[in-house]
C-alpha cells in the first residue's frame, strides 16, 4: 500500500487523519503541523508518544521527497538538486541566491508531454504527476538542506519552471499554492510564486479565477503561430492571439502583467523582423519580455545565437516601448538548465 504524504495533506485533511483515523485528540494536529513545515521525519516529531510515531510511520511520511543528490555551482552559488519520490522516480530543482532571498524553481510532473523542441524534460514523455506534498515537499527539503549550511537562508521566492507543465496538473498545483501560502505552514507569500505555462490558454482562464496572486510566465518563444508550432506542439492547440487573449484576461482579473518568456534560438526566432513583429502582438499588455538565450540541449540540434544578436533583439523591443531584460545565466557549471540533470542520472542508471 502506497503511503500517506502528510505534508500533502490540508489542516481538515490531516485532522480527519489524525483525530478519526488514528484516534487522536485534536491538538496533535497543531503540534504535527509545526514538525512538517520544519522538515521533521515522523521519528523526530518528539513531542508525540513513540507509540504514536510508529503507527504513524506504518501508514505514512512526512515528505514524500528527499535529495538524492546536490551540487554547487562554483561560479554563482547555485545549488541544482536531485531529488527521489516514495516510488524510486527522480526529479531536479535549482536554489538561485539572488539579492532579494533564495528563489527555488520546482517541478510539478515526473518529465512533461507538451513535446517543446528545445527542452530536456520532455524528451521521454510524462511519467506522472506529482501530488501536491510532492510540490511542496521540494521546497520543505530544500529549505532544511539550505537551512542546515546557513540558518539565515530560507526558500522565499518560488518559481514553477521545473520539469512539467503545472496547469497540465492543474488541481495537485492550485493544491500546493494554497498549502505553501498556509500561515501556520509555509507562510510563502503567492506574491513571490511564478507559475510559467506553455499556454493551455482555457487552464488559464480557469486559473485567473482561482484569486491567487501568483505572477504568470507565458512560454512564448516566437512572434507568431508559424514559428511557434515549429517548436511548441501546444500552439497547435491552442493559437496565439487565444493565448494572448488569457493572458489579458489574466491582467485584468489579478491586476499583474504577464511575464513573457523567449528564448532565443539561433536561425529560429532572433532576427529584427521577429522582434518588430512582437512587439507589435504584444503591444498593450501590460506585460515584460525575459529574454532567455537557449541553453544547449545536447539530444536536439537548437543553440544560442551570439550575445551580440542578444543584445539587438534586446534593443529592438525596448525601442517599441516592450520591455525586456535578458535573463542572467546561473549554475552553467552544473547543468542548471532543466531537466538535464534527470537526464544524465537516468543514463548513469540512478535510482531514489
Ligand atoms: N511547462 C512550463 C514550465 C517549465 S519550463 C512552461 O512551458 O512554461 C520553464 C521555462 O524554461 C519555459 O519557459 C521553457 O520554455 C524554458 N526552457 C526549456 N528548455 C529550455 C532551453 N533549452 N533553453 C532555454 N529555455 C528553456
Amino acid at each position: 500500500m502506497e503511503k500517506r504524504q502528510l505534508l500533502g495533506m490540508t489542516r481538515e485533511e490531516l485532522e480527519r487523519f489524525v483525530v478519526d483515523e488514528l484516534g487522536e485528540s485534536k491538538f496533535r494536529v497543531k503540534q504535527i503541523s509545526e514538525w512538517l513545515a520544519r522538515g521533521a521525519e515522523i521519528g523526530g516529531m518528539t513531542n508525540l508518544s513513540a507509540r504514536l510515531r510508529e503507527r504513524m510511520s506504518e501508514i505514512a511520511v512526512a515528505n514524500p521527497v528527499r535529495i538524492l543528490e546536490s551540487h554547487k555551482s562554483k561560479l554563482d552559488e547555485t545549488e541544482k538538486f536531485l531529488y527521489a519520490l516514495g516510488d524510486g522516480n527522480l526529479i531536479e530543482g535549482v536554489v538561485m541566491r539572488y539579492h532579494h532571498g533564495d528563489t527555488l524553481c520546482v517541478s510539478t510532473q515526473v518529465g512533461c508531454r507538451m513535446g517543446c523542441a528545445f527542452c530536456a524534460s520532455t524528451l521521454d514523455g510524462r511519467v506522472r504527476n506529482l501530488t501536491a506534498g510532492e510540490i511542496l515537499g521540494q521546497v520543505v527539503a530544500a529549505n532544511g538542506h539550505i537551512r542546515a549550511e546557513d540558518p539565515e537562508r530560507r526558500v522565499h521566492n518560488i518559481v514553477l519552471m521545473g520539469s512539467g507543465e503545472p496547469l497540465d496538473n492543474y488541481d495537485n498545483v492550485v493544491k500546493f499554492l494554497r498549502l505553501v501560502n498556509d500561515p501556520s505552514g509555509l507562510n510563502i507569500s503567492l506574491r513571490n510564486v511564478s507559475l510559467s505555462t506553455c499556454g493551455l490558454a482555457p487552464r488559464m482562464y480557469d486559473f485567473a479565477d482561482e484569486g491567487l496572486p501568483v505572477t504568470l510566465s507565458l512560454s512564448l518563444h516566437a512572434p507568431n503561430d508559424e514559428i511557434r508550432q515549429k517548436i511548441m506542439p501546444v500552439a497547435h492547440a491552442y493559437p496565439m492571439d487565444d493565448v494572448l487573449a488569457a493572458c489579458r484576461n489574466y491582467v485584468e482579473k489579478t491586476g499583474r502583467r504577464v511575464i513573457f518568456e523567449y528564448a532565443l534560438i539561433k536561425n529560429v526566432n532572433c532576427e529584427t523582423r521577429h522582434a518588430e513583429e512582437l512587439a507589435r502582438r504584444l503591444r498593450g499588455l501590460q506585460c515584460h519580455v525575459n529574454l532567455i538565450p537557449l541553453n544547449d540541449v545536447k539530444e536536439r540540434n537548437l543553440e544560442a545565437p551570439s550575445k551580440q544578436e542578444v543584445a539587438a533583439f534586446q534593443r529592438r523591443l525596448e525601442l517599441k516601448n516592450i520591455s525586456a531584460t535578458v535573463r542572467r545565466e546561473m549554475g552553467a557549471d552544473i547543468d542548471g538548465a532543466c531537466g538535464q540533470l534527470r537526464r544524465k542520472a537516468l543514463e548513469k542508471g540512478a535510482q531514489g
